[in-house]
């Protein structure tokens, strides 16, 4: 890999720059950063609550024998027991989808609307809601489906099986998203700025990656926020802009955010994210298969599943996974963090601007109305990225020592 810009090492995390020229760089005055504090205490409160009463529905739905009792009834008017699962599974997401309705349309829409972060109208936003649910629900039913008979025919080692399938599954997945999913819900046409695109693919060139083509997204549909992606496996990418981020800013700064994606394709970071993705499906997998079981041993007088086999089950062995997925997330958080960090330094190498990239990430960080300062345990337990503020950090810190080219 060719890197242009070799400087001196420095730390990762740089703390010799003063806090004050970080908000100065990231906030226009005082009052634009306590409105991002007081979107993120608002979203904090909304996502507290809506985990809570998530935890208490499943509860209670076991609890009154809910989910034995819709199972015995799909026995009982499906004329093939093999439709008993996949119905199952469409009947929990459907009422799951009602029910959660109001606080996703607070959470994932009116808090958004407010704080200027999507101008897409309620209709508009609704429709695609469900577009994704019908979506979403029939790739659910079909993995509980599977589960289900997976789980039948090896009760002791269908974990091991799950694993060894999700990773080529997920991978296809990443692959089929932007090809087949993402123009359903927004339209891609080649980047009209042809100077740009030469840039962008000079820069690939630079890293050794080749760049075919740049697309423009109509991001600005759903959302103010800016972003940019990479896509396609093998030899060759395709990059695609938001337009919040070909219209708000300088091709400076998006060449900025394009060496950061270089940087992952460099490193292929997505194999890497894949091996912690599997790695963690095997931890609760084979945490399911242990304590699943016995969960439903213990509880089976007040929910009326008796086996762990049972099209029933699954909703105790989603809880039981849901519990260990949360023990796992901090984990591959950390990972990515480091990643992360990895990745802006790669991009301060490749373009050799500290500058242009500390003015990049703080551009992103005031349209995206990034949390100012996170708590720590939130960054330590859940965040994939380091807090915008330390990134910027860095970036100073990288111009102080070296000078553009
Ligand atoms: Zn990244």
């Amino acid at each position: 890999m060719s890197n242009p810009h070799p400087g001196p090492p420095i730390p990762l995390t740089a703390t010799e720059v003063d806090p004050a020229e970080i908000d100065a760089l990231l906030w226009t005055d005082e009052r634009e950063r306590e409105r991002a504090r007081r979107y993120h205490r608002v979203r904090r409160h909304i996502g507290y609550a809506e985990s809570a009463t998530s935890l208490t529905r499943r509860l209670l739905f076991l609890r009154l024998g809910g989910a034995a009792a819709l199972e015995a009834a799909l026995h009982r008017s499906l004329p093939r027991e093999s439709l008993v699962a996949p119905a199952f599974s469409l009947a929990v997401s459907t009422a799951t989808f009602v029910l959660d309705l109001p606080s996703s349309y607070l959470g994932g829409y009116r808090i958004e609307r407010t704080f200027g972060l999507t101008k897409q109208p309620a209709p508009d936003w609704l429709r695609q809601r469900l577009l994704g649910f019908a979506m979403g629900s029939v790739f659910q039913a079909g993995v509980a489906t599977g589960l289900h008979a997976l789980i039948r025919r090896r009760p002791d080692d269908w974990w091991l099986i799950l694993t060894g399938a999700a990773v080529p599954a997920s991978l296809v997945l990443g692959a089929i998203f932007p090809t087949l999913i993402m123009p359903r819900f927004n339209r891609f046409t080649p980047l009209a700025d042809r100077d740009l695109v030469e840039r962008l693919q000079s820069l690939g060139q630079q890293a050794g990656v080749r760049v075919a083509d740049v697309y423009e997204m109509d991001m600005s549909r759903q959302t103010e926020r800016a972003n940019a992606m990479f896509t396609g496996l093998g030899g060759t990418r395709r990059i695609v802009l938001g337009d919040t981020l070909t219209r708000q800013f300088e091709p400076d700064e998006i060449a900025g955010v394009i060496a950061h994606e270089l940087g992952h394709q460099v490193n292929r970071d997505i194999w890497t994210l894949s091996a912690i993705g599997a790695g963690s499906i095997t931890v609760v997998g084979a945490a399911t298969a242990r304590f699943g079981p016995p969960a439903i041993e213990r509880t089976r007088r007040w929910t009326g599943i008796r086996r762990h086999d049972q099209v029933a089950a699954l909703s105790v062995l989603g809880l039981v996974a849901t519990a260990a997925s949360l023990a796992v997330a901090p984990v591959s958080a950390a990972v990515s963090r480091a990643i992360e960090r990895r990745t802006d330094r790669y991009a301060l190498d490749l373009t050799g601007d500290g500058e242009v990239y500390a003015r990049a990430m703080a551009r992103l960080g005031r349209r995206n109305l990034i949390d100012p300062d996170p708590p720590s345990w939130r960054v330590r337990l859940l965040s994939s990225h380091p807090p915008i503020t330390e990134r910027i950090a860095t970036a100073l810190t990288y111009a102080r020592h070296h000078r553009p080219t």
